[in-house]
């Protein structure tokens, strides 16, 4: 017999998985409340206790009071930052992955799994023209993803440059990098060297005239790139940035967490080419693959470059790195910051896998094609106007005369209407208004009605 902690409850059992048909059959998602919908702290007071609760109690608390408070990310009205939109199939196959006890860790715990998560990480290689033998690992997000990066590019970039201490060498960064790339030389102890552009895209010319003006250009080892920045979706000069890198031997890392997924756009892919020089690139598929939280697709150009200076070193763990399968030995532990891991590449894997990559051009093509008859949309009022052109997905506007006050009032209006989530960002010291398609299920009639309630 077993602790009874660990007993399958069937009943409840049915309800959990009646819960979950029934959120995943919602046609659209609701975008419910998030901080507007705050909870009274005393209705859990009790909550933690030494004796349990009975499950339907606590299950029935989380329906009607939790979940409620907590904007889903997966609406067709959520438009504010980057949103999320899992296809079905990922989501059905993120319950296996938690069902099934998957660790993703090493080749000798889950080989087949490391296996799956590696073709899909291969395919996303192939698509960003990166040599065969690319690879690396699905991690968290793509704040790990990019930290994970620059430690190697550091520590590789310091390595030619053994007069440099490790805290000597910088990255040629532009402004619009993502805040993670500035957390993680912030944590690395290394400083950038931050490049001024005019219209925000980093290109060659501007890093060149910077190194021109610094007084210490050889200490930079490594460009970083943001291939869609996540505020206006401008895609760096990645084929200036990457040549350059290639002739200068240094460390090469682009950025795509929310823009990578692109590649997949018939009509932009053409911007990503230089993406072959990269000697790391790092795409979200839980931003614009359509794969639950969280995952973000770690690539490195040279593997065994990255576990030099990453893998773990334990003698409990030594057993990891000695298995008859040299061939194929692939630890997912060995190529970022991470040990434990969830098999987090599998949703998308398999969402893939069945979907087909058709279906993911569709859909990565149907936002691009929104935020282009967003702009005809803008132009038709005379109460907004363009801010700049559209990239990727992302429409920055205005709506002349408001006050940043006006333009907050009016995001938490729209939330409370359940219309959608809109939040306003500045551009320039100027607060405006920003659309951040990605659901396929996104309406035209949706936009419209967006851009009608900023009339008054
Ligand atoms: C979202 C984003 C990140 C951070 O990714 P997380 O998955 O949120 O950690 C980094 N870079 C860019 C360009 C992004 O859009």
């Amino acid at each position: 017999m077993g602790h009874q902690m660990f007993e399958y409850n069937a009943k409840f059992a049915n309800e959990v998985f009646d819960y979950c048909r029934d959120r995943m059959s919602m046609d659209p998602v609701p975008l419910d409340f998030g901080g507007l919908h705050p909870i009274d702290p005393a209705s859990m007071a009790d909550f933690i206790r030494p004796e349990g609760h009975d499950p339907d109690e606590i299950f029935d608390f989380f329906k009607h009071s939790l979940a409620p408070a907590v904007v889903s990310i997966d609406s067709p009205g959520f438009l504010a930052f980057i949103p999320n939109a899992p296809t079905k199939s990922s989501l059905l196959f993120d319950m296996v992955v938690a069902c099934s006890g998957l660790n993703g860790t090493s080749w000798l715990e889950s080989s087949g799994v490391v296996m799956a998560e590696n073709q899909a990480l291969t395919f996303l290689a192939q698509l960003a023209g990166m040599p065969d033998g690319s690879g690396g690992a699905f991690v968290s997000g793509g704040s790990l993803g990019n930290l994970s990066s620059l430690t190697v590019g550091r520590d590789i970039g310091q390595s030619k440059r053994p007069h440099l201490s490790l805290h000597d060498v910088r990255f040629a960064i532009s402004a619009d990098a993502h805040s993670s790339i500035g957390k993680a030389l912030h944590v690395l102890g290394i400083e950038p060297l931050l490049v001024e552009t005019d219209d925000h895209r980093f290109t060659r010319e501007h890093l060149e005239t910077a190194l021109a003006n610094d007084p210490h250009p050889n200490t930079v080892v490594g460009i970083v790139a943001t291939s869609g920045t996540t505020n206006a979706g401008i895609v760096d000069d990645l084929e200036g940035l990457g040549s350059f890198a290639r002739e200068h031997d240094l460390w090469f890392h682009v950025d795509g967490a929310y823009g990578g997924a692109a590649l997949f756009s018939p009509s932009e892919r053409h911007l990503f080419a230089g993406l072959r020089h990269a000697d790391s690139f790092i795409v979200d598929p839980h931003k614009w693959l359509f794969a639950p939280l969280d995952c973000c697709a770690l690539i490195l150009r040279d593997p065994t470059v990255a576990r030099k200076v990453l893998a773990q070193q334990a003698s409990y763990l030594d057993i990891l790195h000695e298995g008859d399968d040299e061939d194929y030995e692939w630890n997912p532990s060995d190529f970022a910051i991470h040990l434990s891991r969830r098999a987090r590449g599998l949703p998308f894997w398999y969402s893939l896998v069945t979907n087909g990559t058709a279906a993911y051009e569709t859909a990565v093509q149907a936002a691009i094609d929104l935020a282009r008859r967003t702009v005809a949309m803008i132009d038709e009022m005379d109460h907004v106007e363009m801010v700049r052109p559209t990239s990727l997905s992302i429409v920055l506007f205005r709506r002349t005369g408001w006050s940043a006050e006006r333009y907050t009032q009016w995001s938490h209006q729209l939330l409370r209407d359940q219309i959608a989530f809109v939040t306003p960002t500045k551009w320039e010291g100027e607060t405006v208004a920003r659309l951040a398609f990605l659901h396929p299920d996104t309406t035209d009639e949706l936009v419209r009605h967006i851009l009608e309630t900023m009339r008054d």
